[in-house]
């Protein structure tokens, strides 16, 4: 039987360049996106006719707990977990609401529970399984105008190395990349002169790709088993 991958937030950006690494790597993929259904299904037709595997769409919000068990209902078993869906949100803390930080929350930290929850046990059955948590620079240092993103990914670093302790007893590899910034939509919110400012701060003097984060991911998900809780940074020298 082949390998089966999961990766949440797949329509666009770092997931859309991680479902593609897998497939190549001859992944069988269930796919998730929030509101992209048709253009996910689509993309998902395609990873199959160009990789030979099979690759299943599903929309939902993977920090809804129905949602994620309705996810789970067709999967039967699972090597790879990958936890990409992500928002960030800019503004001063005090201008934020009780409902926008909850929404940050439950996107970018309370998925990563509801989908281990529902994971862990499939990979127990099969003896063993790798869970990777796509973070941010900014969960280990903070950044400015993004406090509840920085506590979210700070959260799921900590998760990580947690979550790794838990499951090598069990042959689960828990592992998180950080990336810095990458050239998504993600982004978009930044003016042109903004982000150039930005790439004068990037020793790299760029933005990092979607395929060069996929890349890395895929490199994680293959490493030797005693690689677990680890945060590994992408950043173009940055922080
Ligand atoms: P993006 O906005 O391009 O894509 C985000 C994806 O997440 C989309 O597919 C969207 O449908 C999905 N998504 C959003 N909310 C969801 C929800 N509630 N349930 C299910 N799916 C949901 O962003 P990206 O830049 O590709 O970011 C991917 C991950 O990488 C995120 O976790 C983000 O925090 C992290 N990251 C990105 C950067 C960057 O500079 N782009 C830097 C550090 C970390």
């Amino acid at each position: 039987m082949g390998k089966k991958a999961l990766v949440t937030g797949a329509s666009r950006g770092i997931g859309r360049a991680i479902a593609e690494e897998l497939a190549s790597q001859g992944y069988d993929l269930y796919l998730t996106c929030l509101h992209s259904m048709a253009s996910l299904t689509g993309y998902a037709e395609e990873l199959g006719k160009k990789y030979g595997s099979f690759c299943q769409a599903f929309q939902g919000d993977m920090g809804n707990p129905e949602d994620v068990e309705r996810l789970f209902s067709s999967i039967r078993s699972l090597d790879a977990l990958v936890n990409n869906a992500g928002i960030s949100y800019i503004g001063l803390l005090q201008d934020m609401t009780p409902e926008e930080w909850n929404r940050v929350l439950s996107t970018n930290l309370t998925s990563c529970f509801l989908t281990c929850r529902q994971a862990i046990p499939l990979m127990l059955h099969a003896g063993g399984g790798r869970i990777l948590n796509i973070s941010s620079v900014w969960g280990a240092v903070g950044a400015s105008t993004e406090a509840a993103y920085s506590a979210s990914k700070g959260a799921v670093n900590s998760l990580t190395k947690a979550l790794a302790k838990e499951l090598a007893p069990s042959n689960i590899q828990v592992n998180a990349l950080a990336c810095g910034v990458i050239d998504t939509d993600m982004n978009r919110c930044f003016t042109p002169e903004e982000m150039q400012a930005l790439m004068e701060e990037i020793p790299a003097g760029r933005l990092g790709t979607p395929k060069e984060a996929a890349a890395l991911a895929g490199q994680i998900l293959n490493a030797p088993d005693y690689m677990t809780g680890q945060i590994i940074t992408l950043d173009g020298g940055w922080i």
